[in-house]
Parts: structure tokens; sequence; C-alpha cells
């Protein structure tokens, strides 16, 4: 039990300023959640427990559909439909991340390639790519393999980069984004604005695509000036820099009238499409493109 409390602690940020903690049940459910997700991970990658959905994304000009984001999902045959918050951060602690990933990076190639066969819309796919990645020098090389395998072109591939990976390293991001730009693929900044983003060090990450993170967006009614004002000089900002937005977690139409006003690229929120998945994703882009 005390090794119990003793690993629950590492995961605070504080707790090293700590000379004791408490060991609680709930902590010790969680381990027992872990280990048997532990236990199960690999089987379930092979047995296609693991499953892409996608969320569109929105063009505020014309209300297309100008891409979506591939989301990963659990469907467990005891537990149903897991969501990533519930064993993505385990996984990026054991490393399985990457295997999963990879995974979802094969999935998305695969669905490019026969949207190109059958003559569908094809519209461009961002995958998240976790930090773990980046222990590996030669990181996007199982990327190129993949996507080589499906012969799909890298332009319509993007890969997200979360906030708190370029701000923790700059200097490292920077290459990996010139190595994510060597390989054709195109990449966006995720969560901008969660955390502890610096604007000064936006001057120095050659991203394509800004994601601004729900928190900018806590007024569903729209008509908190100064939340709007913050809003707009951000989205300013990033048209000097030459990057695309995109507003994420939007709620309300409200909230993307208001976007649409101040220009924002895109939206990726519940007002206009939950992630689903594919075959519904390819029905709502075919839908579009016929009218
Ligand atoms: P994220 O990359 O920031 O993805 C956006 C999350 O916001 C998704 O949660 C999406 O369902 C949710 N969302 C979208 N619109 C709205 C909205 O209008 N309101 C609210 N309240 N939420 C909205 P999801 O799918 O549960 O994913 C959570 C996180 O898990 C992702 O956050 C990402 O960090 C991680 N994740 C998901 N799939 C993968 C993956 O394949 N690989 C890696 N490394 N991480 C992933
Ligand atoms: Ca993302
Ligand atoms: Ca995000």
């Amino acid at each position: 039990r005390s090794n119990v409390a003793r690993n629950a602690s590492k995961a605070i940020a504080t707790a090293q300023h700590f000379t004791y903690v408490f060991y609680n049940e709930i902590d010790r459910q969680k381990l027992l959640r872990e280990k048997d997700m532990e236990n199960r991970m690999h089987l379930a990658l092979g047995d296609d427990e693991f499953v892409v959905y996608l969320q569109p994304k929105q063009r505020l000009e014309d209300g297309e559909i100008g891409g979506a984001e591939a989301l990963v999902r659990w469907i467990d045959p005891v537990r149903g439909l897991v969501p990533p918050d519930e064993f993505v951060p385990f996984f990026e602690r054991n490393g399985f991340i990457i295997e999963v990933d990879l995974y979802v990076f094969d999935r998305v190639c695969a669905m490019l390639r026969r949207w190109l066969d059958e003559g569908r819309p094809v519209v461009p796919i961002s995958v998240n790519m976790s930090r773990a990645h980046l222990r590996n020098n030669d990181f996007l090389e199982p990327y190129d393999r993949i996507r080589a395998q499906y012969d799909v072109p890298a332009e319509l591939l993007e890969i997200e980069l979360t906030e708190t990976m370029v701000f923790a390293n700059p200097e490292l991001l920077i290459g990996v984004i010139d190595d994510i730009h060597r390989h054709g693929y195109r990449c966006s900044l995720d969560d901008f604005g969660s955390g502890y983003s610096s604007l000064n060090a936006l001057k120095d990450i050659d991203v394509d695509v800004l994601k601004l993170d729900r928190a900018f967006f806590s007024d569903e009614d729209a008509d908190n000036e100064r939340e709007w004002n913050v809003i707009s000089s951000v989205i300013d900002l990033a048209k000097k820099l030459e990057l695309e937005t995109v507003a994420e977690g939007i709620e309300s139409i409200k909230q993307s009238a208001m976007l649409k006003e101040i220009a924002c690229d895109m939206l990726q929120g519940y007002v206009f499409s939950r992630p689903i998945p594919i075959e519904e994703f390819e029905a709502l882009l075919s839908s579009g493109k016929e009218e």
C-alpha cells in the first residue's frame, strides 16, 4: 500500500515538496485498471479493438468540411467504448502509445488510399503524435514506411504536436518540425493556449496550423468582450505569421458566427460534429460535395 501511495504521488507535480502522502483506495483501483490494460493492450491492438474516429473540421468561409482529425477509441468487448483520456496518458508512460499512433496512421493512410482509388472527395487528415516518439531520432521512419506502403501523398497528412511538447523544449521541437516538413507532411500546434504557451516562442515555431484550445472559448454566448478581444488578437497574430487557424471545442452557433466574423479559418467542435466513425464521415463528406 505504501508503494501505491508512492507511485500515485509521482503523478502530482507538487509532490516533490511533500514529506508524506496518504494511501487511498482510488489510487489502488487505478493501478489495477492500468495493470489490466497493460496485460491486454497487445492483443487488443491485434484484435482491432482500437478504432479510428474522425472529427470534421469546418471551413468557416463556406461551411464545407476542410479536413478532419483522427481520434482513437478503444472498443473493449467488456468495458465498451473507452475514451482516450482513460488510456492515452497511461500508454504515454509505458511507451505503447507509439504503436497506437502508428496503427492510427496506418488506418488513416489505408482510408485515404481507398478514397483516392474510388474517386471519392478527399480532405487532409491530421493525426496526433505523442511525445514518446521523440525518444527515437528516426521517429519519422515508420511513418514514411506506412505512407509509402499505401502510396498516399504526404500533403494529405498533418501531424499534430501539442503545445506542451513544443514549449517544454523549443530547440528540440524546431528540429522536429523541420523533419516533418522535409518529409512532406503538414504540421500543427495543438492545444495552443491550454497551458503556459509563450507567444514569444511562436516566432521560431514554424508550423502550418495553430489549433486554439477550448480554453479560449469559455463564453458560449460569445458576448464576453475581453475574451473575444484575446481570441481575435491571437487569430490576427496567427495570420501575420501565415498560420492557418483552427478553433477547437466550439459548441455554440454564436461562437461559430463570431469566429467567422473574425476570419478564423476552421472550426472543430460539437456545434458542427462530434468525432464519428469513418463510414459516417464518408457519408457526410459525399453529401456535402453533391449539394
Ligand atoms: P485533442 O487532440 O485535443 O483532441 C480533441 C478532443 O476534444 C477530442 O477528445 C474531441 O472529442 C474533443 N472535442 C471536440 N470538440 C469538442 C467540443 O465541442 N466540446 C468538447 N467538450 N470536447 C470536444 P477525445 O477524442 O476524447 O481525445 C482526447 C485526447 O486524447 C486528444 O485531445 C488527444 O490528446 C488524445 N488522443 C486521441 N487520439 C489520440 C491518438 O491517436 N494518439 C495520441 N497520441 N493521442 C490521442
Ligand atoms: Ca489533437
Ligand atoms: Ca487539441
